[in-house]
């Protein structure tokens, strides 16, 4: 599933094409996504330029004149530019096409992603509004964190995983920032002192900017089967790791299931 790097790392990768651009035309060849595809969609689209592309928590925002296009990846989706003329292939869903001669094409086997439009301010729209604080902005560090978890029993990597406390954190990166941080995963979130939740906030930062750096030296090839960038994987302390040595100590990494969830750490340097 694409992560927040995989993300950002589309987002960084096809800016160029689409900024300062401007659609031509779209083609939906599958309307059936998560949700179903807007259907006024080509018409609102078409003639617009690209003013700018954001990305909100693993949300992409194509912001135009008239409104917002808002695309997720979902599980298994993903955005290329092609030459327009590149015939398509089974799961390309949507394409934009541009009037430099780009086509930005929609791929998606298993269809949980989305585009939807506004035309009001997409921060507010129903899907992102309630979203928490970007885990790489200022408004998210260890004071945050305290004050989400003050009297939370929930465990710590639960927590981290709630977008409401801090988006695109997913399963990988919890594990990967705990360990970091040298903080089992299962404790309540609302024990924790302050400087564990300045590490864990610290690591988070860390972890992912990795990821988006490793993510951007392999563009064009860069997610395996699970949307990890491939380069990435070969750094990870814990995660997928059971069994075997931790690279601090040397001690088998372990693995217990947590809200359905694998979850991997060191019980020797995790306290
Ligand atoms: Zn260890």
């Amino acid at each position: 599933m694409p992560e927040l790097p995989e993300v950002e790392t589309t987002r960084r990768g096809i800016e160029p094409a689409v900024v300062s651009h401007t659609i031509e035309r779209v083609i939906v060849r599958e309307q059936r996504l998560r949700w179903p595809v807007p259907r006024e969609l080509p018409a609102v689209l078409s003639h617009q330029r690209v003013n700018t592309l954001e990305r909100r928590a693993k949300y992409l925002l194509f912001g135009v004149n008239d409104g917002t296009l808002i695309v997720h990846l979902g599980m298994s989706g993903s955005l290329r530019v092609l030459p327009a003329a590149t015939p398509p292939l089974l799961h390309d869903h949507i394409d934009l096409l541009f009037d430099s001669g780009a086509c930005l094409r929609f791929n998606d086997p298993r269809r949980f992603g989305s585009f939807s439009w506004t035309t009001d301010d997409p921060r507010q729209h129903p899907l992102l509004r309630a979203l928490g604080p970007e885990p790489l902005s200022d408004d998210f560090n260890g004071q945050a964190l305290a004050r989400a978890s003050r009297g939370r029993k929930v465990a710590i990597k639960q927590l981290l995983m709630n977008s409401q406390v801090v988006v695109g954190v997913g399963n990988i990166y919890a594990s990967e920032a705990l360990f970091r941080a040298r903080v089992r995963p299962r404790r309540a979130a609302g024990r924790l002192k302050q400087a564990e939740f300045d590490a864990i906030a610290k690591a988070i930062k860390q972890v992912l900017r990795e990821a988006i750096r490793s993510g951007g030296t392999t563009l064009r090839d860069y997610v395996n089967a699970d949307g990890m960038p491939g380069y990435f994987r070969q750094k990870l302390y814990v995660y997928e790791r059971s069994g075997e040595p931790c690279r601090i100590c040397q001690a088998p990494i372990r693995h217990f299931v947590q809200g359905q969830r694998s979850t991997y750490f060191c019980a020797t340097c995790q306290k």
